[in-house]
């Protein structure tokens, strides 16, 4: 078993975690974050060849409402740009009708992507903790256990001996798939098994295509159905407009299909709007977030979406001010989405402060 000490473990090194981290390199701590998978990013996920768009499988859509996401792009240097919806959009209401070209409202309130896809995000602000903090990956957290004015944190083949831990898993997943010692008081524990994880059990497909054909008149990348399978569908040129893709959600209940029928299915839909045109896509993604371990754990009982989002129990540390919840879930404002996570991160950053001297 290797050993490490530090002064602030974080588990997980998605959103919450790497801005956390941000939030606290010049501070003079050293901190190391633990992270599951291979890869950054959690629930951020961009798939990214060079001669394709960059295609979203996680995040993708921010609004200028999200003012912690987007002063933290500005002061990272990273540029948005608009969502294209276009003026109209292919509706389908009833599997009796066929579907309709409708005109698109204006939109007072547009959503922004992130230019050269939402993982940038992620690998500018990893880059950014790089010589402040140490990222282990490949890590996955067994067990967290308080032991006298420490926290311990085991992954298979290392122990952290940490001063604070901050969690940044969905509480869900973290009350069902890590073992606390001694155990939270009985009221988290309630919560959690009953906090939503948003978009856990949703599925993102994205076609890459050489052209837009959809933009040709009496057609529109935009897609709304109540038929499905894929309910929502949008234009995912990438920013510079060079590389072209239609990229949405699939129906969650097809999760258990292989890949090949989910994108038949997918594609079905797609020649049904546009004939001949869909099937000679260049690349075909997807991403079957429940069935991924590290974002879902089937739930025990029925959870609404949002449910126990931002709840007034997660703002407060455990352990005697040495265990942190974090993640987007426990954030007050805009909980599930990515200013969630910045606006969870820079919430325990603040709690930090008042535990460590800053001034040393
Ligand atoms: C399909 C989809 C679409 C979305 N669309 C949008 C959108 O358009 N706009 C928006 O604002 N938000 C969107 N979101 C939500 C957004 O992705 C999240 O709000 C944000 O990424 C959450 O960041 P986080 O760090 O709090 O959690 P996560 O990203 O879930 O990070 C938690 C980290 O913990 C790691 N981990 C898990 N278990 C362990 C363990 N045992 N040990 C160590 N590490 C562990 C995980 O691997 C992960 O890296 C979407 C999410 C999905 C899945």
């Amino acid at each position: 078993m290797e050993k490490f000490e530090c002064d602030i473990a974080i588990i997980g090194a998605g959103l919450t975690g790497l801005t956390l981290a941000y939030f606290l390199k010049d501070r003079g701590l050293s901190v190391h974050i633990i992270e599951a998978r291979e890869r950054l990013g959690g629930r951020i996920n961009t798939v990214r060849y060079d001669d394709l768009a960059p295609q979203e499988m996680g995040a993708t859509w921010l609004g200028k409402k999200h003012v912690a996401l987007c002063e933290i792009l500005e002061g990272l240097g990273l540029g948005i740009f608009e969502q294209r919806l276009g003026e109209t959009a292919i509706y389908e209401s009833i599997s009796t009708s066929p579907p309709q070209l409708v005109k698109l409202p204006p939109n007072d309130a547009p959503s922004y992507r992130i230019q050269q896809g939402s993982s940038m995000l992620i690998n500018t602000l990893a880059e950014k903790v790089n010589s402040a903090c140490q990222i282990h990956t490949q890590q996955p957290v067994s067990d967290i256990e308080e032991r006298g004015e420490s926290v311990l944190v085991t992954t298979p083949n290392c122990v952290f001996q940490a001063s604070t831990v901050v969690s940044t898993l969905p509480p869900y997943l973290l009350q069902n798939s890590i073992s606390i010692s001694p155990g939270l008081p009985a009221e988290i524990q309630e919560v959690m098994r009953l906090t939503h994880t948003w978009m856990g059990d949703s599925i993102k497909v994205s076609f890459a295509y050489k052209s837009p054909f959809w933009r040709a008149e009496n057609l529109s990348g935009t897609i709304f159905s109540n038929v499905g399978p894929i309910p929502e569908m949008y234009d995912h040129a990438d920013f510079e407009d060079q590389r072209f893709a239609l990229k949405g959600f699939l129906n969650g209940a097809y999760f258990s299909l292989t890949k090949e029928e989910r994108r038949d299915l997918a594609l079905q839909q797609l020649h049904k709007y546009y004939g001949p045109h869909a099937d000679n896509y260049i690349d075909y993604e997807e991403k079957v977030w429940r069935n991924d371990g590290f974002t879902f754990s089937p739930y025990e009982s029925h959870v609404m979406p949002h449910q126990n989002n931002g709840h007034s129990i997660f703002q407060q540390p455990y352990f005697g001010g040495k265990l942190f919840i974090a993640g987007t879930e426990t954030a007050t404002q805009y909980p599930g989405y990515m200013e969630g996570a910045v606006a969870s991160a820079r919430h325990v950053a603040q709690q930090l402060e008042k535990l460590f001297d800053f001034t040393k």
